[in-house]
């Protein structure tokens, strides 16, 4: 947690947020309840995404638009691949405070504190951008306004129109030889949604002209979460209305910690991220704490971990939760375990080890007899280059420098994120 130097300052920022409107509604969190609980039974299927942390200088509507809609269209090529109803979760309107290792930046000698995320300081390297500013938290919180605002006329004004989509972008897909199999998977939900169609199916309806969507961020910054915090009239229940869903960091879930304190007292949905560095029993005590009446759709456990210890760390919590009868959703959050220093200095991941990753996730599920529930990934609808390789469009360290703009992790791009759900959704139908 960020130590502000004023903590008269810090009260009059709680006391702003505190009678500001909820950002969600605590009846939308039920329901993206009910929706993970179908994913919790293997009938449903999670697609989470976004920014590793959103900015306030890179703030922009049509940012929004791209991303919002790859999501979309790797929704759709997901639903087709499962035969199943697709989740879609933006880790947006909220995203900004980041979690770090190192307390502190050295760079030519001068050590200052690290940047936390636009919502606690500033990325500049002087004292004053570094310096902890809880107005910070206002202006996340107006920005998260729009981003949700931008995002509820989307997904039900008439810009999530499936007729629309399906009609998505494909141009990457002409260049390469790998892309023919992808080709194929797209004209084939061409042909469906012509023939549902054809038979009177009514795509008028909201189904093919609305989406449902949701917004989750880590819940790390406990002051802004808090002071966000409301009853719900109808159930007595506390919600987060910061977002529908919260997710507890890899770096903050520690037993007696404030973090899983705080969210087992909300009701809305939770994650948890967990690596190598979990053991079973530690896990079905994290569980006990967060979802102590087993209820399915509480409590996703985000596994990130990597390609090899996830093949050899996996089976084990998957017995432990089996064994107990929990029920949880399992997602994979290929990236986080993926991340590398390029010889140039700049960090990113490469596409193969995400693939790999992902890969070993639904092996392992395979075997257990389980069910891999979702994914969790950082991308943007942009065309960044953050991320090296791909099959499509195969980006080399030597491209990194042209558009990397990421404010903490690197992302995968619209293309690469994209050519993830055809491999996901091959992988779900076979
Ligand atoms: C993140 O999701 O950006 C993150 C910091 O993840 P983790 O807690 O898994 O490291
Ligand atoms: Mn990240």
């Amino acid at each position: 947690m960020p130590i502000y130097d004023d903590e008269e300052e810090l009260v009059k920022v709680e006391h702003a947020l505190a009678k500001s409107s909820p950002l969600v509604f605590a009846g939308e969190c039920r329901q993206l309840h009910e929706h993970l609980a179908k994913a919790a039974m293997g009938q449903s299927f999670l697609l989470m995404g976004g920014d590793c942390a959103e900015s306030f200088k890179e703030f922009h509507v049509d940012t929004i638009r791209d991303t919002f809609r790859v999501l979309l269209q790797m929704a759709l090529v997901l639903t087709f691949g499962g035969s199943m109803p697709v989740i879609k979760v933006g880790r947006m309107a909220g995203q900004f405070a980041k979690p770090r290792s190192e307390p502190q930046e050295e760079v030519n000698g001068l050590k200052l504190p690290s940047y936390r995320g636009d919502i606690i300081n500033s990325e500049s390297f002087t004292e004053e951008a570094r310096r902890n500013n809880p107005w910070r938290m206002l202006d996340a919180y107006h920005q998260s306004t729009q981003t949700l605002n931008i995002l509820r006329a989307f997904a039900t004004g008439g810009y999530a129109d499936i007729s629309r989509l399906h009609a998505w972008n494909l141009d990457f897909v002409e260049k390469s030889e790998e892309g023919s199999r992808y080709r194929k998977l797209a004209s084939k939900v061409d042909e469906s949604l012509r023939f549902m169609k054809a038979i009177g199916v009514n795509t008028e309806s909201a189904t093919f002209k609305q989406a449902q969507f949701y917004t989750a961020h880590e819940c790390l910054l406990l002051s802004y979460e808090q002071a966000l915090t409301r009853q719900d009239s109808t159930t007595g229940k506390w919600y987060d209305c910061s977002a529908h869903m919260l997710w507890i960091g890899e770096r903050t879930r520690q037993l007696d910690g404030a973090h899983l304190e705080f969210t087992r007292g909300i009701g809305n949905p939770l994650g948890v991220k967990i690596s190598d560095k979990i053991t079973p029993d530690e896990l079905l005590e994290v569980i006990d704490n967060l979802n102590p009446n087993n209820i399915p759709g509480r409590l996703s456990l985000i596994v990130r971990m990597g390609a090899d210890k996830l093949r050899e760390h996996l089976p084990a919590l998957i017995r432990a939760v089996q064994k107990e009868g929990r029920f949880v959703v399992w997602v994979s959050d290929p990236v986080h375990g993926n991340t590398i220093k390029a010889e140039n200095g700049l960090k990113t991941r490469p596409f193969e080890k995400i693939r790999d990753e992902l890969r070993a996730f639904f092996d392992v599920h395979d075997q257990m007899g389980t069910h891999p529930g979702g994914v969790h990934l950082e991308m943007t609808g942009k065309d960044v280059t953050e991320c090296i390789g791909g099959t499509i469009q195969d980006i080399k360290v030597d491209d990194l420098n042209k558009r990397y703009h990421t404010h903490c992790d690197p992302r995968l791009n619209g293309v690469q994120a994209l050519e993830l759900a055809f491999l996901i959704a091959e992988r779900m139908r076979s």
